[in-house]
């Protein structure tokens, strides 16, 4: 805690002014505070005390000189370890409207600090090289200049002081404005009653928590009216605060970072990458700087990326592509039986056209069974297409195995892999895999919606996508959507960078969820094995239903899914778990818990129990009906 403040200027009488009374005054005389006023002039070693010179930029004003403030810091340094008062070495603040805006938070940071020292600037300012040499910290007061930093340096020593335990009554900093994001209540004093104006009934009602209720509607009320922008803070917070989200499969919330990079495109960068203009070569360049990225991230240049709208237009781009393009490859598809809808569907669709169509069936852990694969494989398969890790339950496919095994059984077989669950949060490494075509989307790692991209190895020949202006070289042609690519390859870039810290921070909150729900739940079967990849955890309540469980926990605050989001809205029993022999009572009753390295161990530990006391709620009225 701040101890002592020096304050070092030109003018300490009009400085010292400020504290010789009220409050600051007390916390001085108790020995709360020891607050200085130095003049800096008494440090020059010229005799006319001399203190500032021209500037030799030119101009007009007078700079304030390195040697009597590096002088004056320097000595009261040497005074303040010779009387053993500080532990610290002095932290020095200069005023100036080049610094950070000051406000409650600073001042509570900057309390914590023994002992300050405040350089008052005063003309055209202090030479820069005793910024360099001295100074730990700007700070500003606001956007606007006064004649010297006396002013601003009373109001941020007031500020500090104030904060200082004993200095004000008991509590009294803990609810004003600025110490959280509301503005503080309105105040009133005796009479209650005053030229016909009365004081809010409430205040008179002695009910302290109808009070305390008045005063957080009140003070919400002022910030809106008063400070939109501190309101808008606060109701973002009051949102996070109270929202469990563990739907992170089905999309997630965008990265701030990312937004700030795409409302910087909007802004600034929005020239089209096919205009020949420099603002058009300008966001080519973007574009350009954004493939790359993305490419990096799976070890694929940057000509092999194309960028697409979102997964489901990638995987079926992927397979109607590849097949309209290569009516010789074969007419055999073979996809496993757990499949996204985007790529069950497209198969479904192209063997009403024609194709043969194999579904591989899974083990009870959700791995397709290789050996059903190798007899699934003939010189007549074009493409095979595994889901890299499942929606529903984090099962990871064996990919570099199916991709060796299919390739022995037929060289020219192209292997396809929805890779919207593992990229970003695992290592999609299109070598080590071994596949030739991957679809990802953005959406499921804190990017924007609307962008995916489908990698597509270089050599295989695909059909357009959509046909027009010739972006994407010619294959989906569309003015690119340049502001959501760069959001994609800001959050691919940093989600590829941190995947092991990333895994093991969701793997700890997997395990809370695994381990609540075994212990307190016995009837609980937890579908997602321990291998799978952490991000999805499956759990089924047998004889419940999951939706009741997901709309009684939304009452809580917490989000979950019923199986996969994607494709919710349908009324079918999941696919994959059906596949992956579980009964109807089961299926019925599975949620899914999915998670982000952005959720915390204290929404996990709050949501784990909310689901444990709902599904007991619920357990408990079926006995109860019986
Ligand atoms: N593939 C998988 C495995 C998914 O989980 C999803 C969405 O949940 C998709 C594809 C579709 O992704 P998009 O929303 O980008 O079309």
């Amino acid at each position: 805690m701040t101890n002592k403040i020096d304050i070092l200027t030109l003018f300490p009488d009009m400085v010292g002014a400020a504290f010789q009374e009220s409050i600051i005054a007390r916390a001085v005389s108790k020995g709360l505070l020891t607050l200085n006023c130095h003049q800096i002039r008494k440090y020059t070693t010229n005799k006319q005390g001399k203190v500032d010179d021209y500037p030799y930029s030119g101009g007009p004003g007078l700079v304030m000189a390195y040697q009597p403030i590096a002088d004056c810091i320097r000595a009261l340094s040497a005074e303040a370890s010779a009387q053993g008062d500080n532990s610290e070495k002095p932290y020095v603040i200069y005023m100036s409207p080049q610094g950070k805006p000051f406000n409650q938070k600073k001042a509570q940071q900057l309390v914590q600090k023994e002992h300050i020292m405040i350089l008052c600037g005063h003309y055209e300012g202090v030479d820069e090289r005793v910024l360099e040499e001295f100074v730990d910290e700007e700070v500003s007061l606001g956007d606007f200049v006064l004649t010297g930093g006396e002013i601003p340096a009373m109001a941020v020593a007031d500020c500090i002081a104030r904060l200082i335990p004993g200095v004000l009554a008991e509590g009294s900093a803990e609810k004003e404005s600025h110490t959280g994001l509301l503005l503080e209540y309105p105040q009133y004093t005796r009479p209650a009653e005053i030229e016909g104006k009365k004081i809010p009934e409430i205040l008179l009602s002695g009910k302290h928590d109808e009070i305390e209720k008045w005063q957080v509607a009140t003070a919400e009320k002022r910030t809106m009216q008063k400070r939109p922008d501190l309101y808008k803070i606060y109701q973002e917070e009051k949102i996070k605060s109270q929202t469990y989200y563990f739907d992170n499969s089905a999309t997630t919330r965008q990265d701030d970072s990312v937004t700030e990079e795409m409302c910087d495109i909007v802004k600034f960068l929005y020239g089209n990458p096919s205009s020949l203009h420099h603002m058009g070569l300008e966001a080519e360049r973007k574009l350009t700087e954004a493939r790359k990225k993305i490419a990096e991230t799976i070890g694929a240049t940057d000509k092999e990326i194309y960028f697409t709208a979102c997964a489901t237009e990638s995987n079926n781009w992927a397979l109607r592509g590849y097949l309209e393009a290569n009516p010789r490859a074969g007419k055999k598809i073979l996809i496993s039986s757990t499949e996204h809808p985007s790529v069950g569907e497209t198969a479904a669709f192209l063997e009403k056209s024609g194709y043969q169509v194999e579904r591989l069936p899974v083990n009870n852990m959700g791995i397709v069974d290789l050996d059903a694969l190798k007899g699934a494989i003939t010189a007549d398969t074009a493409i095979v297409s595994v889901m890299h890790v499942n929606s529903e339950t984090g099962a990871i496919q064996p990919l570099k195995e199916i991709s060796a095994i299919a390739r022995t059984i037929n060289p020219n077989v192209i292997v396809h892999s929805d890779c919207v669950q593992s990229y970003g949060k695992i290592p999609v490494r299109i070598k080590e895999l071994g596949v030739d075509m991957i679809s990802t989307s953005a959406h499921k790692i804190h990017g924007p919606r609307g962008v995916g991209f489908l990698y597509i190895k270089s050599g295989i020949r695909i059909a357009p996508l959509l046909c027009g202006g010739g972006q994407e070289k010619g294959l989906r042609s569309g003015t690119e959507n340049l502001p959501a690519i760069a959001g994609f390859a800001l959050i691919a870039e940093k989600a590829c960078h941190n995947l092991a810290e990333n895994e093991n921070t969701v793997r700890e909150l997997n395990n809370i969820f695994r381990q609540t729900l075994q212990e307190e739940i016995r009837a609980c079967v937890i579908i997602s094995s321990e291998d799978t990849c952490p991000y999805v955890l499956n759990v089924a309540f047998p004889g419940l239903r999951a939706e009741v469980i997901q709309h009684s926990v939304e009452q809580k605050g917490v989000y979950i899914s019923v199986g996969s989001a994607c494709s919710s809205h349908k009324k079918d029993r999941s696919p994959t778990l059906t596949a992956m022999g579980y009964n109807n009572n089961v299926i019925d009753g599975a949620i899914r818990i999915s998670f982000t390295y952005q959720n915390t161990k204290e929404q996990a530990e709050f949501a784990a129990k909310v689901i444990c006391a709902e599904v007991k709620k619920l357990y408990g009225r079926r006995k109860g009906s019986r």
